[in-house]
C-alpha cells in the first residue's frame, strides 16, 4: 500500500521534515501558502528574512545528514555564503571583555542572507529526493481525531477540502495555528509559555566598502547584568559583497528606524566599532525592524493524549530570541531527530508522541540558553528571574569572562551556541575549574584586530569623516 505525507510550510523546518520524510513514504506533498522565488530572493511568509541569520555548526550538521548526495556547506559556499569560525574569524565584546582569537578555526558558521540559505536547503532536497512536490496552497487545519490524524483541511479558490495523508508535519512557523487546530481535535491541554524581553530587530544592508572584504564578522553583545535594558550590534558578512548589520535592544532600548539616528545608536553602544565601520559605508536597503523576537514556546509533549501521524517542528514548536542565532539549526536538529526515529520505526503505535519528545530535547537546548538570560533584562514580560536563573546567569557571566582569555573556557560556550552540545557540557569539572580560575591572559584593551583590519579601521574612519565635514 502506498505511503504518503504532507508537510505544512516550505521554510527551513518545512523542507527538512519532507527530506526526514521522503526515504520512508512514496509521496511527501509541501503545503506552502506562498509562490516559492526560483532564486535566493526575499518572501512575504518569512518576513524574518529581512534580519541576520547565522547557522551554527550543529544546525549545519544536521541539514548535511539529511540530505545526502548535496555537501550542504560546499553547496552554500558556493552560492555565496560565508564560513566564520567562532573561535577566530570573528571580533565580539562580550558583557566581560573583548574575546581572543585563538589559533584554531573551529566553531564554523555559515553566513548569508536568510533567502539564501532556504533556497540553498530548498533545492539541495529537491535534488536529493524525487518524490517531494510543493503546492501553493494554505492550510487551514487538521483531519482526524484525538488519536490519528489523517490529513490537512486546506482552502483553495474552490473552498475547502480534505488532503489525506498517512503522516502530517506541521512546519508553519512562529504563526502555526496548531493549538487551535489540535483544539479542535478535542486535545486543549497544551501548556503554553512565552518570555518576552521587548527586542526590537533593526537591520539594513550596506554594500561592504572598497578594500574592506576581509573584514571579519563583528559583534557588540548586549549586557543582561547591569539593569539596564540590553544594546548590541552586528555586522554579518552574506552574499553578494554586502553585510548586513543588525541591531537590536531589548524593552526601553530599542534601534530606530531612521536611518540616521541608525548610526547613531551603533556608535553608541559599548564600543563603537560597528558605528565606525558603517558610518561611511553605502546603504542598499532602508531600516527594517522586526519586533517578533519573543521565547515562545509549545509543550505539546506534555499533552495527555497525542494523536499518531501528526508531529510540530520548527518555530510552530518554539521561538528563541533571535539574538542568539538558534532558530533554524533547533529546527535541523528537530528534522533529523524525526528522520533518525520514523526511519526506523514507521508504523509504530505511539511513533509521533516519542518523536515529538525527542524534538523537544533540541528545542531544550536553546530554551535554557535565552530564557536564562533574557529573564534579567528590565520590563520583560512572561517571568521574573528566579534565584536559580541569577545563578545560572552568574556562572554564566564568569564563564564568559574566563573566556575572554582561556581557550578551554572560550570552546566549551561557543560548543554550546553552536548547538554541538546542551547546556550541560558547561558543567564539566574541566569547565567548572576554567570558571574558577579565570580568564588565563589578560584583558584586551580593544578589539582584536590584525595590522590589516586595523589600516582598513583607520581607512573606513577617515573616509566617514571626510563625508561628514563634506555635509
Ligand atoms: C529578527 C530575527 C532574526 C533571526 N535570526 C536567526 C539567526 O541568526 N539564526 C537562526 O538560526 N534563526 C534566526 N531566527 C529564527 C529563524 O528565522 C526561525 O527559527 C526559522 O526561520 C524557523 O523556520 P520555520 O521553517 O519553522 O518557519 P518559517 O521560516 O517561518 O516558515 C514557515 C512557512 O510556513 C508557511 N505557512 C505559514 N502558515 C501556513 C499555512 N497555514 N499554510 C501553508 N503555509 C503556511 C509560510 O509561508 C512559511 O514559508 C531569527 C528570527 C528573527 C525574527
Amino acid at each position: 500500500m502506498s505511503r504518503n505525507a504532507v508537510v505544512i510550510g516550505a521554510g527551513v523546518a518545512g523542507i527538512l521534515a519532507a527530506a526526514a520524510l521522503a526515504p520512508v513514504v512514496d509521496q511527501v506533498v509541501v503545503l506552502d501558502r506562498d509562490a516559492l522565488p526560483d532564486a535566493p530572493e526575499h518572501r512575504k511568509g518569512v518576513p524574518q528574512g529581512r534580519h541576520a541569520h547565522l547557522m551554527m555548526a550543529g544546525g549545519l550538521a544536521a541539514m548535511d545528514a539529511l540530505v545526502p548526495r548535496t555537501d550542504m556547506r560546499q553547496h552554500l559556499l558556493a552560492a555565496g555564503a560565508h564560513e566564520i569560525s567562532l573561535s577566530r574569524g570573528m571580533v565580539a565584546l562580550t558583557p566581560e571583555g573583548w574575546f581572543r582569537r585563538w589559533r584554531p578555526q573551529d566553531h564554523l558558521m555559515i553566513t548569508s542572507s536568510r533567502a539564501l540559505l532556504e533556497w540553498a536547503a530548498r533545492t539541495a532536497v529537491l535534488d536529493d529526493f524525487t518524490n517531494i512536490e510543493i503546492r501553493q496552497v494554505q492550510a487551514v487545519g487538521l483531519v482526524g481525531s484525538a488519536e490519528r490524524v489523517r490529513g490537512v483541511r486546506i482552502a483553495t479558490d474552490d473552498g475547502e477540502s480534505d488532503l489525506d495523508a498517512d503522516f502530517v508535519v506541521d512546519a508553519s512557523g512562529r504563526g502555526s495555528r496548531i493549538v487551535n487546530w489540535l483544539g479542535q481535535l478535542g486535545i486543549s491541554d497544551i501548556p503554553e509559555r512565552t518570555l518576552d524581553s521587548g527586542l526590537v530587530n533593526s537591520t539594513r544592508i550596506y554594500r561592504v566598502p572598497d578594500g574592506a572584504k576581509d573584514w571579519p564578522l563583528t559583534l557588540v553583545q548586549p549586557n543582561p547584568f547591569t539593569g539596564e535594558p540590553g544594546r548590541s550590534g552586528m555586522i554579518v558578512p552574506i552574499e553578494g559583497d554586502r553585510w548586513m548589520v543588525s541591531l537590536g535592544g531589548s524593552r526601553g532600548g530599542e534601534p530606530p528606524k531612521d536611518p540616521d539616528e541608525f548610526v547613531q545608536y551603533a556608535l553608541a553602544l559599548p564600543h563603537p566599532i560597528v558605528g565606525q565601520i558603517i558610518s561611511a559605508a553605502e546603504p542598499l536597503t532602508p531600516v527594517f525592524t522586526s519586533h517578533s523576537t519573543s521565547n515562545a514556546r509549545r509543550y505539546l509533549e506534555k499533552a495527555k493524549t497525542w494523536p499518531d501521524g501528526l508531529v510540530v517542528l520548527g518555530d510552530a514548536l518554539a521561538t528563541f530570541n533571535p539574538l542568539y542565532g538558534q532558530g533554524m539549526s533547533i529546527a535541523a536538529l528537530g528534522a533529523k531527530a524525526l528522520a533518525d526515529t520514523v526511519r526506523k520505526q514507521w508504523g509504530a503505535p505511539g511513533l509521533s508522541r516519542r518523536i515529538q519528545r525527542q524534538v523537544a530535547k533540541s528545542v531544550d537546548m536553546a530554551w535554557t540558553l535565552a530564557v536564562s538570560s533574557d529573564v534579567l533584562y528590565p520590563g520583560v514580560v512572561g517571568g521574573e528571574a528566579t534565584a536559580a536563573d541569577r545563578m545560572a546567569a552568574k556562572y554564566t557571566q564568569r564563564l564568559t569572562r574566563a573566556a575572554t582569555g582561556s581557550y578551554s573556557a572560550a570552546a566549551a560556550l561557543w560548543d554550546v551556541t553552536s548547538v554541538l552540545a546542551t547546556p550541560t557540557r558547561l558543567m564539566r569539572p574541566g569547565v567548572l575549574l576554567s570558571a574558577l580560575a579565570g580568564p588565563l591572559l589578560p584583558p584586551l584593551s580593544g578589539p582584536p584586530l590584525t595590522p590589516a583590519e586595523h589600516e582598513i579601521l583607520r581607512s573606513l574612519t577617515r573616509d566617514a569623516e571626510r563625508l561628514s565635514r563634506s555635509q
